[in-house]
This record gives structure tokens, C-alpha cells and sequence, in this order.
């Protein structure tokens, strides 16, 4: 591991304190924050949005290769830190607020540019907030390139039948070709966390799902979640049962059947076929 101590001491100088509230983990690994930049592929027409900026270690590695880069920050006391690392970086904006509180879509009108790329090393405690907000807000991205820690990494990818699999892993491989780029030890943050991470690239599908009605799709599957411990006769029991075994039974299950057993493929053969309905 190669450490970035200067990074270290400039947090020192500026007597920063780190905030265990805020997931405050920085990186710390040359080597990692460069595999991560190449990986991305960023290019000039890029625009890379960063969640939780720290203290710019992954910035200042973007902001080279990158058109602009808008970052957020909540924590005030790293602006003066920032503002100096940034001052002959005027395609680096940073903006101090909690990004989930953020009307986004107004930050982003201001630019120009081909691709946005969500780049980051997300603070944990809000990780799945943060995604879920992407997709809420509609934010048309490109890329997700995440740092996030091993569990949740493992989540977003899970297949069918597995623990980790969940609502949200089907609403992000509807939009998402998924796959892990980095394992990233614990050892490669200041301070050390209790848990190693995994860097997760989420890249926009070229070719959609056949969904003939995308909320009905999405309020099925948040349905059949509602209860894990409970099977999809419980879960489903406000639509219509009949229908749903029909499409079960083609695929050898029933009702009893739970929603962590479905792939993507037979939800939306549910949902389809109960939209003939409506
Ligand atoms: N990008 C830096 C790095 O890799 O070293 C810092 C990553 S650190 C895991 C997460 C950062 O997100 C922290 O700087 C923290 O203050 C910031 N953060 C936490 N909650 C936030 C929120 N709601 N909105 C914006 N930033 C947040």
C-alpha cells in the first residue's frame, strides 16, 4: 500500500478533526484511488459528480481527466482544506450541503456535457439513501462507480435465491450491467474501519427490459419484499393471485414461493401480464 501522508499531515495542519457521524473514512492509498480513476474511464466530455468529497484525495486524481467535477460535502470545516487544494482547479465546484436534501437536477442544468459519472467513496451510513435517490430523482447517469463497504457490494450484485438479494437489487440490475471492479482492505483508510469494502461499477444497460407499465413493475416488486419472511401469497395478496400463479406455475413455482426466489425475467412477466388487467 502506497499512503498518501501528505494528505495526512495537510488534515493535521488544519487541526481536522474526523467525524465518525458522517462516515468520515478517508482514503489513503495511492494505489487504489489511481485504480480507481483508471477504471472509470473518464473522459473530457465527462461530467463527474462526487458524493462526500473528504478531504479531495479522489478529486484531485479526477480533476485531470474529468470536464468538471461537482462534488458534495456536508462537513463545513474541509472547506478551508479544500479551497486551497482546489484554487487553480476551475473545473472542480464543491458544494457544502447534505446531499440527500439536494435538488440535484438544478446543479446539474448548469452544465454542459455527454456523460454524468457518480464517482465515490460513498459514506456508508447513507449509502443505500444515496442510490435510491439517484434513481428517484431520475438522474440520467451514465456510470456509477462506488466504493462501498463488501456486504452491500455483494448486495447490489446478489443473485436470485440468495440472502442478499432484495427489492434493491432488482431496481439497480433493471437499469445496471453490475460488476465489481475492486476488493479495497480496511487498511487503505484513515481512520481504519471495521469492515473492508469493494469498489462496484453500475453501468447504464443499452438495452432495457420489455416493462409495458414501469410503476406497476416497481410496486410489485417493493410488494413481494414487504414481509422476507413471508411468501408471495401474503405479499401479493392485493393483486390478482390467480394470474401471478399462472406465470409461477409456467416456471415450475407457486405462491408459496418467496420473492428472494424470482429473477428480474418473472417479475416482469408478472407485471405485464397483470397490466392487462388494468
Ligand atoms: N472522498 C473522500 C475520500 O475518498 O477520501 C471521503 C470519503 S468519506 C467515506 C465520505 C465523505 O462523505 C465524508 O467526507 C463525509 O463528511 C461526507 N458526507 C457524509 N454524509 C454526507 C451527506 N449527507 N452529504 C454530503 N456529504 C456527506
Amino acid at each position: 500500500m502506497v499512503k498518501n501522508m501528505k494528505d495526512i499531515q495537510i488534515l493535521n495542519q488544519y487541526d481536522f478533526k474526523f467525524k465518525k457521524k458522517y462516515g468520515q473514512n478517508f482514503l489513503n492509498d495511492d494505489n487504489i484511488l489511481n485504480n480507481i480513476v483508471t477504471k472509470s474511464e473518464i473522459t473530457k466530455d465527462t461530467l463527474v459528480m462526487e458524493i462526500g468529497v473528504g478531504a479531495g484525495a479522489l478529486t484531485l486524481k479526477m480533476q485531470p481527466y474529468a470536464k468538471n467535477i461537482i462534488g458534495y460535502e456536508i462537513d463545513k470545516s474541509l472547506k478551508n482544506i479544500l479551497d486551497d487544494k482546489f484554487k487553480d482547479k476551475n473545473n472542480v465546484e464543491i458544494i457544502y450541503c447534505d446531499f440527500l436534501q439536494r435538488n440535484i437536477k438544478d446543479d446539474l442544468e448548469k452544465y454542459n456535457y455527454s456523460d454524468l459519472y457518480v464517482i465515490s467513496n460513498l459514506p456508508y451510513y447513507i449509502t443505500t439513501p444515496i442510490i435510491n435517490k439517484l434513481i428517484s430523482d431520475k438522474i440520467d447517469v451514465s456510470k456509477i462507480v462506488v466504493m462501498v463497504q463488501k456486504e452491500v457490494g455483494d448486495r447490489f450484485n446478489a443473485k436470485p435465491g440468495t440472502k442478499e438479494y432484495n427489492s434493491l437489487t432488482i431496481f439497480l440490475n433493471y437499469y445496471f450491467d453490475i460488476n465489481k471492479l475492486l476488493d479495497v482492505s480496511r487498511n487503505s483508510f484513515v481512520p481504519k474501519p471495521n469492515v473492508d469494502s469493494v469498489v462496484i461499477q453500475m453501468k447504464r444497460k443499452n438495452k432495457k427490459y420489455n416493462v409495458d407499465n414501469e410503476e406497476l413493475f416497481f410496486k410489485i416488486v417493493r410488494d413481494a419484499f414487504t414481509y422476507k419472511r413471508k411468501n408471495l401469497k401474503n405479499n401479493l395478496k392485493k393483486y390478482n393471485l390467480d394470474k401471478i400463479d399462472e406465470v409461477l406455475h409456467k416456471h415450475n413455482l407457486d405462491l408459496n414461493v418467496r420473492a428472494e426466489s424470482l429473477s428480474i425475467d418473472i417479475f416482469i412477466e408478472i407485471s405485464n401480464y397483470l397490466n392487462n388487467d388494468m
